[in-house]
């Protein structure tokens, strides 16, 4: 029945996805569950390279390798090790980014550190198979048992670390970790009958599908279809995420309401992470209705909430799609992982543009140069990083959630923000179920796998997304048959592959294209991906300069400042030294190529995503609005009209303006007005 009703949406023009690509729809089982589409490669498979190692380095050095002795909440007495301090979300956040960074750099160091809070975790299992920091109620004596769940505590932070030993688990192949999951859910599945879901936090309601996801990847490594039962249990104690997204009632009110009523369904970091749920929910099912779900959420929520930069508002709800509104810096990693989750579930080409967009202009500017310091919410233009209430949905009385600090705003960026880097590498590179290879993100690195019983090494070298070329060297013992895929981004015309320098195929943007050859040691694999310059629509009706997956922002010299508030400690304010009160002229709407220049420099040798290291610029006409001013620190949007057109006072004089990709800047303007 299943089959049919996705048969007759498709012809009926309402599912514009394909759902299995270029195979048979897949077997009827006794259980629905659907294999994932593109199958991940253990952590540590891939090593970063270039740029992309660059920053994993930077993260090493700072905060990603060392929170844990900068940080007062995970430093001290830490739950996660038997003490009384953190025994919530922070640590396992903080886990969650460490533990693949360690196997992606191959750091001994911080692999120890790691598995300190890892063995933990796993040696400290309750017989009834209860897991995480010592309870309350354990302290006064009480077990936690089947007969007496209540005497543990909140789901949720267990959801982050399962996430955490799973990644340990595909860089290690420890069976510990099996065997600690499959007790844990047992344990789970009878527990949730007495304390649900949320029987300690909403939190865990709104992220009951985290949960789901990580037994259902255990029921991909040992079959026990009671892990199907229980991730059904989750579902139906959960908040019902695929239904929420597919009915449009709650985007539009979120645009309009920021009061009290469902805030956490409007809340940016659950919608963020709830956006994998349909996914979740297909996989487990096999019901292709939650993949329109999906889509019609997605696209929603891009409509309405959508920022140039390729994330939504989320300051902290949902508020709309001025370029004035913030951005927590959790909405963009978990984002960011629920788009990973969700191309390697459904193979999807539309997730994989969005989820490029998002690493590499949203991600990026939220942190300093040595990944110390992070805001909480950044804005889309934004003209000065400093104190203030702003235009956020939840401003905080101190005042602190625009400035660039450690423990400004609130911490959970702090301890999440190193999913973001580290996942994206995990997702350069997938097997498929024809037993090939599939490249679906582009980023320099080194892949080492086996392939058809054969090691198989493939040297993806580039700069890209700062270069238009990506190249594939390929090097194995004996030649080797298999499948290589490789997607063509939805912005680029037509890509051209070449095999050893000879053109063998063309391809559209927003497919994936397949080589199947055999592959002998040394062959070479291009892949020209040509970038067009264009503008896109937001907020007022303003314009943004795109090229290829990078978006475009006003370069604006930087003056930081250093300040200290004696609860949120050091942080910094930046402010522009030139101005930013620019339109763009009409012409370069109407013809971009025509009208827009590019240059390039190479990237430094140690690379970093600040304004020096911008490795692209685009020159561009425009006219000073004299109007357009700082008001509340903020630069709120003139608006150009139904024709395009911004009507109020414009200087007469034709500047020529800068624009550096957007991952580049702090201050900025990226959605600009048109002037005549
Ligand atoms: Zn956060």
């Amino acid at each position: 029945m299943k089959f049919k009703l996705a048969f007759s949406l498709i012809s009926l023009g309402l599912l514009s996805f394909k759902p299995i690509q270029g195979e048979d729809p897949p077997k009827k089982k006794a259980d629905n569950y659907i294999k994932p589409k593109y199958i991940p490669v253990p952590l540590g498979a891939i090593r970063p390279q270039g740029w992309l190692k660059d920053q994993l380095e930077i993260m090493l050095k700072g905060t990603t390798g060392h929170l844990d002795e900068v940080y007062g909440k995970l430093k001290d007495d830490n739950g996660w090790l038997g003490g009384k301090g953190d025994s919530w979300e922070e640590t396992p956040y903080w886990l969650d980014g460490a533990v693949p960074l360690a196997y992606q750099l191959g750091d001994a160091a911080l692999q120890k550190k790691v598995l300190k809070y890892i063995n933990w975790v796993l040696d400290n299992q309750r017989p009834s198979g209860y897991f995480g920091a010592i309870t309350k109620a354990e302290r006064e004596g009480k077990e936690i048992t089947l007969q007496h769940p209540e005497n543990g505590d909140d789901w949720w932070p267990k959801m982050v670390m399962l996430k955490v030993l799973q990644q340990y688990y595909t860089a290690t192949a420890d069976k510990r970790v099996i065997t600690f999951m499959e007790k844990y859910f047992n344990y789970q599945k009878e527990a949730l009958k007495k304390v649900k879901i949320g029987n300690w936090t909403e939190w865990a309601t709104s992220r009951g599908h985290d949960n789901m996801l990580m037994a259902q990847w255990l029921y991909g490594i040992n079959g026990d279809k009671s892990l199907l039962e229980l991730a059904g249990l989750i579902q139906k104690q959960s908040f019902q995420w695929s239904n929420w997204l597919g009915n449009r009632d709650w985007v539009i009110n979120a645009a309009t309401y920021q009061n009290n009523d469902q805030w956490m369904s409007r809340h940016g970091v659950n919608v963020a992470m709830a956006l994998k749920t349909p996914a979740i929910d297909y996989q487990c099912s096999g019901d292709v209705r939650y993949l329109k779900d999906l889509k019609v959420g997605f696209k929603d929520l891009m409509t309405l909430h959508g920022l140039p930069m390729g994330i939504f508002s989320a300051d902290e709800d949902l508020h709309g799609n001025l370029p004035t509104q913030g951005t927590e810096l959790c909405a963009t990693v978990e984002a960011m992982y629920s788009l990973e989750k969700i191309i390697e579930i459904t193979g999807d080409e539309t997730y994989m543009d969005a989820l490029e967009r998002m690493t590499f202009n949203a991600l990026p500017p939220q942190t300093t140069d040595d990944y110390n310091n992070k805001q909480y919410f950044q804005m889309a233009n934004q003209v000065q990083i400093s104190r203030g209430v702003f235009d956020f949905s939840l401003p905080f009385d101190r005042e602190m959630n625009n400035v660039l600090g450690m423990r400004s705003g609130y911490t959970c960026c702090l301890a999440n923000m190193h999913q973001g880097w580290t996942k994206y590498t995990q997702s350069l590179w997938y097997k498929t179920e024809g037993n090939g290879l599939a490249a679906l993100v582009y980023a320099p690195n080194v892949l080492n796998t086996t392939v058809n019983g054969q090691e198989v090494t493939v040297k993806e070298e580039t700069s890209y997304p700062f270069e238009d070329e990506i190249n594939f060297a390929f090097s194995t013992k004996k030649a080797v048959t298999f499948p290589f895929e490789l997607r063509i981004p939805v912005w680029c015309n037509e890509a051209k592959i070449f095999v050893n320098g000879k053109e063998v195929k063309s391809a559209k943007g927003g497919t994936i294209t397949t080589l199947n050859q055999k592959w002998n040691n040394g062959d070479k694999v291009t892949l020209k991906l040509p970038m067009t310059m264009s503008t896109s629509n937001w907020g007022h009706n303003s314009r943004t300069i795109e090229r290829g997956p990078l978006v475009y922002a006003l370069k604006l010299e930087e003056k930081w400042e250093k300040g200290n508030n004696n609860v949120e400690g050091d942080y910094f304010s930046v402010y522009p030294k030139s101005d930013w009160n620019y339109g763009l002229l009409e012409s370069i709407i109407a013809d971009p190529a025509k009208n827009l220049s590019v240059s390039f420099k190479t990237l430094p040798q140690k690379f970093v995503w600040n304004l020096n290291s911008a490795p692209i610029e685009i020159k561009a006409k425009g006219k000073k609005i004299p109007n357009w001013k700082v008001v509340d620190g903020v630069a709120r949007q003139p608006v150009s009209d139904r024709s395009g057109l911004y009507k109020g006072e414009v200087n007469n004089e034709v500047e020529t303006l800068t624009l550096v990709p957007f991952g580049f800047t702090k201050v900025r303007i990226v959605a600009f007005p048109v002037v005549k």
